[in-house]
C-alpha cells in the first residue's frame, strides 16, 4: 500500500501504525525523516524495502503511540532525534521550543517549531516548505482533520491559543496529523453544522477514500477553516450549536471551544 519513489523531490507518506496512527515519512532519494514513530516495525520494514537511510526522527509529544519506536529506530540507525524541550522522552538529541529552527540538510528543508500545548503540556509542531509552494505542518495530536486532540494536560484557553497559531499558517499548508480520526470527527461536525455545504462535500470525499482503504490525510489549513468546528468557535452557527448542547449562553471563544470539546468527548 505504501509506495516510496526514488525521487529528487520530497515525498510525503503517511505510514499506518497501530489501529489508527500515521507515522509521517519524508523521503528524498534514499534518505528519510520520520515523525512520531509510535512503533519501529513498519518503519524498519520501509527502510529495508526501499533501502532508505533514516536521518532524523521528529517527535511532537510524549505519548507512547508517538514515541514507542524511537529508541529502537535510534539504536538501529543512529538517526538524530528532535523533540519538545518540555517533555520527558525515551531519547532526545535536540530539545526544541517555539521559534527554534532545524535544518534538514539532505532535504534542503528548514522547519520552524511552534509550541502548541493543550493535548499535552509541551506539545510542539514542525512547520516548513517541503517544496517552494508546498508548506506542511506536522501537528501530532493537536489539530486533526475535522477535529482536535483531547485536553489531557492543558486548558481550553491553551488549546484555543495553540489552534490559533495553526490557523495563521498559509491556507495551502498540508496538515499532517497523527491519527485517522476523520470520519468520526466529520460525523460529529455535521451535528454541529448540519447546513455547512463544504462539510457535506468533505464527508463524501472522506468516505470514498476510506472505502478504498486510503488515508484522508493530509488535509489543508484552508479545508479545516471551512469545516472544522474547533477552529471556528466564533462562527455563529458553531457557537449557537455549542450553546444548544451546553444549555446555557457561551460568551467567549474559549467557552464555546470548551463546550465543543466536551460534546465531542461525549459522542
Ligand atoms: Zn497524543
Ligand atoms: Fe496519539
Amino acid at each position: 500500500m505504501v509506495h516510496i519513489e526514488d525521487s529528487e523531490r520530497i515525498q510525503l507518506t503517511p505510514v499506518p501504525a497501530f489501529s489508527d496512527n500515521y507515522i509521517w515519512v519524508l523521503s528524498k532519494g534514499r534518505r528519510a525523516v520520520v515523525v512520531d514513530p509510535g512503533e519501529a516495525a513498519p518503519i524498519e520494514k520501509l527502510l529495508k524495502e526501499y533501502q532508505l537511510t533514516l536521518d532524523s526522527i521528529l517527535i511532537t509529544h510524549h505519548h507512547p503511540d508517538h514515541v514507542g519506536g524511537v529508541l529502537q529506530l535510534k539504536q538501529a540507525t543512529g538517526a538524530t532525534v528532535y523533540g519538545p524541550l518540555g517533555e520527558t522522552l525515551p531519547v532526545c538529541d535536540v530539545p526544541l521550543k517555539e521559534g527554534d529552527e532545524i535544518a534538514l540538510d539532505a532535504f534542503n528543508l528548514d522547519l520552524t517549531v511552534l509550541d502548541i500545548p493543550g493535548h499535552t503540556a509541551g506539545h510542539i509542531a514542525y512547520f516548513g516548505y517541503i517544496e517552494p509552494n508546498t508548506p506542511a505542518v506536522f501537528c501530532g495530536d493537536t489539530l486533526f482533520a475535522g477535529g482536535c486532540g483531547r485536553l489531557f494536560e492543558g486548558t481550553p484557553a491553551q488549546m484555543v491559543n495553540s489552534l490559533a497559531k495553526l490557523k495563521e499558517l498559509p491556507l495551502e499548508t498540508l496538515v499532517c496529523c497523527a491519527h485517522e480520526y476523520t470520519l468520526s470527527n466529520l460525523r460529529w461536525a455535521l451535528k454541529v453544522e448540519p447546513d455547512n455545504p463544504a462539510l457535506h462535500k468533505r464527508w463524501e470525499s472522506a468516505q470514498q477514500l476510506r472505502d478504498k482503504g486510503l488515508p484522508t490525510l493530509p488535509s489543508t489549513i484552508g479545508l479545516e477553516l471551512e469545516t472544522n468546528p474547533f477552529l471556528r468557535p466564533l462562527q455563529e452557527t458553531v457557537a449557537q450549536s455549542a450553546q444548544n448542547w451546553a444549555g446555557r449562553p457561551l460568551t467567549s471563544a474559549v467557552a464555546v471551544f470548551a463546550s465543543l470539546r466536551e460534546w465531542k468527548n461525549n459522542t
